[in-house]
C-alpha cells in the first residue's frame, strides 16, 4: 500500500456497504470498519479490516469516512449521535455518505460538519448489490468540487459513471429521480405481465418479446425475471424503496411540484410493507399489483 493513500473509514456493511467496503480493500486501502453488529464486520475483518467499537474511534484513525447505512435518522446517529463521528474526526477529514437519504437533512448535516471544518459529501448510488460487488455503481455526488475530486479515487474503485451533480443534496436529488423511475418502471414491469397473463399471452414470452425493442430496461430484464420466478430475496429491500419515494415526495413538497406517478407507486409499496412483506426485494410490488386483480 502507497504511504500516501488516506485512512479509510467505513460504516454500515449490509448488502451493499459490505462489497463496496470489500473494493476498497482489494484496491490496496488500510481501511477501518464499525458496525453495531459484530457479524456484519466479520467479512471485513478476515479481509484485514480493522474492526472499531464506535464510529468516533473509527473516525480518529481515518482521513475520509464512508457512511452506508439505511435511512436519514440512522446517517444522523452514527454522524452525530453518542460516540458519533463528528467525536473522532479531525479538521479537514470528510464523510462521505452514500446512503439515500433526504437532501434537506444532508444539507443540514454539511453545514454542521463544515462549522468543525469537516467536509461532506453526499454520494447515493445506483447499480444494486451485483453493481458493488463489480465496482461499477452509478455514484451521484453532492459538495464541493475540490472534496468531490479528492475522494474521486475511491469513488473509482466502486463505480463507472461518477457524477459531481452539484452542491450538497445535489446528489441526494438525484437519487431521488433515480428511486421514482426505479420505482414506477418496476411497478410498469408487473403491469404489463399483468396484463400479458390476463389477455391470454404467455408472460414469458411477452419479456422475452419486448427486452429486445424500445421497452427494453434492466428493470424488465432482472426484475421482471425476478417477478416471473417469484423470487423476491432482496437485492433491494421494499421497505427502503417505499423510504426513497418517500424522499421524493417530500423533496417535492418543497421544490413545489407534483408527482402523480409516484404517488401512486408509493401506495403500492406501503401495501407491501404494511401486509409485513418490507425485507423483500422490491420487485415484489408485483405481489400488490398482481394481488388488486386476483392474479399471482
Ligand atoms: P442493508 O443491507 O439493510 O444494510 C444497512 C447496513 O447499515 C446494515 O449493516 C445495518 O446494520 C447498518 N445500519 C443501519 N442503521 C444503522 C445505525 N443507526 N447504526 C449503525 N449501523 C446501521 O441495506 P443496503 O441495501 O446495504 O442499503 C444501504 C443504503 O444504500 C440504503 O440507504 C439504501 O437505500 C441504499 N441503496 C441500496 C441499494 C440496494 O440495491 N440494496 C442500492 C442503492 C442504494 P445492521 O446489520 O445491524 O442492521
Amino acid at each position: 500500500m502507497s504511504a500516501s493513500k488516506p485512512r479509510i473509514g467505513f460504516i454500515g456493511l449490509g448488502i451493499m456497504g459490505r462489497p463496496i467496503a470489500l473494493n476498497l480493500i482489494k484496491a490496496g486501502y488500510a481501511l477501518a470498519v464499525y458496525a453495531r453488529r459484530s457479524q456484519a464486520a466479520q467479512p471485513l475483518a478476515d479481509a484485514g479490516a480493522k474492526v472499531c467499537a464506535s464510529p468516533a474511534q473509527l473516525a480518529e484513525q481515518s482521513n475520509i469516512v464512508f457512511t452506508m447505512v439505511s435511512d436519514t435518522p440512522d446517517v444522523e446517529a452514527v454522524v452525530l449521535g453518542e460516540h458519533g463521528i463528528t467525536f473522532g474526526a479531525k479538521r479537514g477529514d470528510v464523510v462521505v455518505d452514500m446512503s439515500t437519504i433526504s437532501p434537506e437533512a444532508t444539507r443540514r448535516m454539511a453545514a454542521g460538519l463544515e462549522a468543525r471544518g469537516i467536509d461532506m459529501l453526499d454520494a447515493p448510488v445506483s447499480g444494486g448489490e451485483q453493481g458493488a460487488i463489480d465496482g461499477v455503481l452509478s455514484i451521484m455526488v453532492g459538495g464541493k468540487a475540490e472534496v468531490f475530486a479528492r475522494v474521486r479515487p475511491l469513488f473509482e474503485c466502486m463505480g463507472k459513471n461518477i457524477v459531481h451533480v452539484g452542491d450538497h443534496g445535489a446528489g441526494q436529488v438525484a437519487k431521488a429521480c433515480n428511486q421514482i423511475l426505479v420505482a414506477q418502471t418496476m411497478a410498469a414491469a408487473a403491469e404489463a405481465l399483468l396484463l400479458a397473463q390476463a389477455a391470454g399471452a404467455d408472460p414469458i414470452r411477452v419479456r422475452e418479446a419486448l427486452l429486445g425493442g424500445f421497452a427494453y430496461s434492466r428493470i424488465l430484464e432482472v426484475h421482471g425475471q425476478r417477478m416471473l420466478d417469484n423470487n423476491y430475496e432482496p437485492g433491494f429491500k421494499s421497505k427502503l424503496h417505499l423510504k426513497d419515494v418517500r424522499i421524493a415526495l417530500e423533496t417535492a413538497i418543497v421544490a413545489g411540484v407534483e408527482l402523480p406517478g409516484a404517488v401512486r407507486v408509493a401506495a403500492c409499496l406501503d401495501e407491501l410493507v404494511a401486509r409485513g412483506d418490507g425485507e423483500l426485494d422490491s420487485a415484489a410490488i408485483a405481489r400488490t399489483i398482481w394481488g388488486r386483480a386476483s392474479l399471482d
